[in-house]
C-alpha cells in the first residue's frame, strides 16, 4: 500500500540514484541532477481551474489529463493527486553557468538535453510504477496530445504546465523572469504525474500568492535576473519578454550548444544563476511566509 509522500519520493529517488540516464554523459560520470524533492496537490484544488481561466481553455486540469489516459474509467478530481517533483541542478553545473554571460555552460546544456531525456523517463517510470501498484497514473507531459497552443494573455503555452503544477503543489512561486523560485532555488526543472491515489496534500505555505518568493514583487528590490539576460528579455517594468527570449534561444544559444557541445534541445538559463534565488528562496521572504 502506498499512502505517504515518503514512499512516492523513494520511488523517484531510487530511479534517480540507479537509472543510467541520469547522467550528463561526461567522462566524470556525474549525474544530471541533484537529489529530487516531491510535493503533492489535491486534484480538485481550485487553483487548477483558475490557471485554466488565466491561460486558456486548452490547459488541462488534472481530471482532464487523467481522463485522456483512462477514457473508460475517468475519476472525479477529488480522488486525484498531482505529484510534482523538482530536479535541482548540481552545484558543479551552477558554478559553471555562473561564469557564463552570453551562452550556456557545457554542463547546463547537457542537463537541458540529457537531463530532460532522463526527466521524461522518470515521469513514465513513476506513472508506470504507481499504476502497477494499483494506483492508475499518467504523466500528462508524455501524453500524445501534449503540445503548445496560443494563449491570448501569455503567448505560446503548453496544455500541461509543470510549473503551474509545482506552484499548486507548494514547491514555489513564479518570479520576475517567469521561472519558479523553489526551496532549492530557480536552477531546477520539474516533472509531474496525475494519480488516483490517496496521498496527504503538501502545505502551500505561500497560499495563492504566486509571486511571494520573488524579491522584486515582494519588496521592489533585486532585479538581478534582468541584469543576467544578454538580450534584455527581462525588465522590471514588463517582466519576461517571451518572444525576445524565444528568439535568442532559437537563433543563438541552441545552435551554439549543438555546434559546441553536440547537444540538442533549447538551453539558455543564464538568468537562473548568479542571483539571490539561484539555489534557495531569498531568506527574508521565506521567513515572512
Ligand atoms: S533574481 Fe531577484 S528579481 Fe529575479 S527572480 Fe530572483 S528574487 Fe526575483
Ligand atoms: S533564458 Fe531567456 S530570459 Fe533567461 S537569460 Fe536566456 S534569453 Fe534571457
Amino acid at each position: 500500500m502506498i499512502d505517504s509522500i515518503n514512499q512516492v519520493e523513494s520511488i523517484i529517488r531510487d530511479f534517480w540514484a540507479s537509472a543510467p540516464g541520469n547522467s550528463l554523459h561526461l567522462e566524470t560520470g556525474e549525474k544530471a541532477w541533484d537529489m529530487p524533492h516531491v510535493a503533492v496537490a489535491q486534484g480538485d484544488d481550485p487553483l487548477f481551474l483558475r490557471n485554466k481561466e488565466m491561460i486558456g481553455p486548452f490547459l488541462w486540469t488534472p481530471e482532464e489529463a487523467y481522463a485522456l489516459a483512462f477514457p473508460d474509467s475517468p475519476a472525479p478530481a477529488s480522488e486525484l493527486r498531482v505529484i510534482s517533483y523538482v530536479l535541482p541542478q548540481t552545484p558543479e553545473t551552477r558554478a559553471d553557468q555562473r561564469r557564463e554571460t552570453t551562452v550556456p555552460a557545457e554542463r547546463w546544456a547537457r542537463s537541458r538535453f540529457h537531463g530532460e531525456a532522463f526527466n521524461c523517463d522518470l515521469r513514465l517510470h513513476l506513472a508506470e510504477t504507481l499504476t502497477r501498484a494499483g494506483y492508475p497514473s499518467v504523466a500528462p507531459e508524455r501524453l500524445p496530445d501534449f503540445g503548445y497552443q496560443q494563449s491570448e494573455r501569455f503567448g505560446l503555452a503548453c496544455n500541461w504546465s509543470e510549473r503551474h503544477a509545482a506552484f499548486v503543489a507548494g514547491h514555489g512561486t513564479f518570479s520576475l523572469s517567469d521561472a519558479m523560485i523553489t526551496r532549492w532555488g530557480k536552477a531546477v526543472r520539474f516533472g509531474s504525474v496525475v494519480s488516483r491515489i490517496n496521498l496527504p496534500i503538501t502545505e502551500r505555505i505561500y497560499g495563492d500568492d504566486h509571486h511571494a518568493w520573488c524579491l522584486w514583487y515582494a519588496k521592489g528590490t533585486c532585479g538581478a535576473c534582468a541584469k543576467r539576460c544578454p538580450v534584455n528579455a527581462i525588465t522590471t517594468s514588463t517582466g519576461h519578454d517571451k518572444q525576445a527570449c524565444f528568439t535568442y534561444i532559437r537563433e543563438t544559444t541552441a545552435p551554439y550548444a549543438t555546434r559546441t557541445y553536440g547537444t540538442g534541445a533549447t538551453p539558455c538559463g543564464l538568468c537562473q544563476v548568479r542571483i539571490p534565488c539561484e539555489a534557495q528562496v531569498p531568506p527574508a521572504l521565506l521567513e515572512k511566509t
